[in-house]
């Protein structure tokens, strides 16, 4: 209801807008006849070429002026031309009476306003004797200096024309009817009547005649201001419904092309796979297929990482091959032997575990003897007799020292050790490889150290070993090229 009044009362504030409009070119006309020195010149010596030239009835139609009045200095009317509103008839005369008598009552209206007027003139509102729009503007020279000869009263009609002009003008029905004047305190404010399709509005304008007054009123259709309200909601709606769409369409698209490969990938960066017990990566976890198979940015980016995940891969594996094997024999060695022998004995500690120490006898003598390169070969050929001496039994044998080899033999007691580290010997021996200076054989031989997890205290990889190594000092002792078992006397020695 409140937001029908303020329309209502904008609605009505645009059509007064157009009609004061109207008036003001009125006024701007009126002044610009009456600031003519041809006119100046026609009030006061009534030169009736003037009259002739510039008066016709088509003039009046054309402007849609209904008459333009000459008043002397002395207010008396001096030349009247125009159209009488009550018959239609055009006529020109130098007094408002006979067929100017039309004229006599508008004059009286406005003749006590002509004091007022001012060199830009002055529009006035009249509601009788008819409704209509007067202009009255000073009689001066082109220039505009005086001193003032009259006045020059231009009528404009309030009528179905203007009315028409102003509704297409502000899109909006327009009423202007006179009404008996209200007391000249009561305030000109807006009045409503609510029919069921149309809000009527009405408000009195200021009007300069005595008697009625003017009235201005339009009407409204009544669901204009809901209509508007509810396209206004409606397209509130559609705009919060289509921009929630919007919204959610670019997450979606923002989810799928970036937030999700870029959380898989980070998942699978930060991922703890492949993390050994000191939290190092030992071995990169493939790339998720899911980043594989994309055909963005992402899939290239996640194909280049799996190719680069294999190639550090076997570059891991060849640098552990490395670092667990010798070069020379190609046998695994100290470190990967002392790894081997912690975990046969933490796996199983309830089951023996048993080493050989082969040390081969009078080496140094080899070297001198064959030189080096030729000791490197001995080196290289007692390691594959060896390999192949244990491979049955599926034991490691590790290059441990110089000329120095170790055998770990899980699951196995002290007497299927000692059967094997004779075996070794002899298949050594076997070898014939020629050891002219050598004062036990002219032939290559070792000697043997051998210690079971069965009977060493607290036994741990390094006492095993500590053990085998004594072992082996009992066997060169005790002459060389020979086993010699820890906690054994020299009576069960291999001779
Ligand atoms: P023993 O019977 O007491 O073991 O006497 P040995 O001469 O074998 O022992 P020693 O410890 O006195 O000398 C070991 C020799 O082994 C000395 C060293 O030159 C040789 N040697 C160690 N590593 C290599 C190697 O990689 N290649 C060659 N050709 N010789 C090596
Ligand atoms: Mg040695
Ligand atoms: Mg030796």
């Amino acid at each position: 209801m409140k937001a029908e009044n303020q329309q209502a009362g904008q609605e009505l504030a645009r059509i007064e807008n157009s009609l004061t409009q109207n008036h003001n070119a009125l006024t701007a006309q009126t002044r610009d006849w009456a600031h003519w020195d041809d006119t100046y010149q026609f009030i006061q010596d009534a030169n009736s070429d003037y009259a002739t030239s510039n008066f016709s009835r088509e003039m009046f139609e054309d402007l849609h002026d209904q008459a333009m009045i000459f008043i002397s200095e002395g207010q008396q009317p001096m030349w009247i031309a125009g159209i009488d509103p009550g018959t239609n008839t055009y006529g020109t005369c130098t007094s408002a009476t006979g067929d100017c008598s039309w004229a006599a009552p508008l004059i009286a209206e406005v003749q006590p306003f002509l004091g007022e007027v001012e060199a830009s003139g002055l529009p006035l509102n009249l509601a009788s004797p008819w409704p209509a729009l007067v202009a009255i503007a000073p009689i001066l020279q082109t220039d505009r200096t005086g001193p003032s000869r009259g006045w020059l009263i231009k009528l404009r009609l309030i009528d179905e024309r203007l009315t028409d002009l102003l509704e297409d003008q502000t899109g909006l029905s327009v009423q202007i009817s006179t009404r008996p004047a209200a007391p000249a305190d009561t305030e000109r404010k807006m009045a409503l009547q609510r029919g069921p399709d149309l809000l009527h509005a009405g408000k009195p304008l200021l009007t300069h005649s005595r008697g009625p007054e003017l009235v201005l009123s339009t009407e409204i259709p009544r669901d204009r201001g809901k209509r508007a309200s509810r396209i206004f909601r409606y397209s509130l709606a559609w705009t919060a419904v289509l921009l929630a769409v919007v919204i959610g369409v670019v997450l979606a698209l923002l989810y799928g092309l970036v937030l999700k490969p870029l959380g898989l990938f980070t998942r699978f960066v930060t991922g703890k796979q492949g993390e050994n017990s000191l939290g190092q990566r030992e071995n990169l976890a493939d790339v998720p297929d899911s980043l594989l198979q994309r055909r963005d940015e992402f899939g290239t980016l996640a194909r280049h990482a799996q190719r680069l995940i294999s190639q550090q891969r076997e570059q891991s594996k060849m640098l552990l091959d490395l670092s667990h094997h010798d070069p020379l024999t190609g046998l695994a060695n100290r470190r990967l032997f002392d790894a081997s022998l912690q975990q046969s004995l933490s796996d199983e500690p309830e089951k023996p575990t048993s080493v050989l120490m082969l040390d081969i006898d009078h080496f140094k003598l080899y070297n001198d003897r064959y030189g080096h390169p030729e000791g490197d070969r001995c080196l290289a050929s007692v390691a594959e007799c060896m390999e192949q001496t244990v491979k049955p039994h599926g034991f490691l044998v590790a290059r441990t020292g110089g000329e120095e080899f170790s055998v770990l033999m899980p699951e196995t007691g002290l007497e299927q050790a000692r059967t094997c580290a004779e075996e070794l010997r002899k298949a050594i021996a076997g070898l014939k490889l020629p050891h002219a200076d050598s004062p036990v054989s002219d032939v290559v031989t070792v000697s043997v150290g051998v210690a079971s997890s069965v009977n060493v205290d607290n036994v741990s990889g390094s006492t095993l070993m500590r053990s085998a190594d004594l072992a082996l000092y009992e066997a060169k002792d005790q002459g060389r090229n020979r086993v010699a078992c820890f906690g054994e006397d020299a009576a069960n020695m291999f001779g």
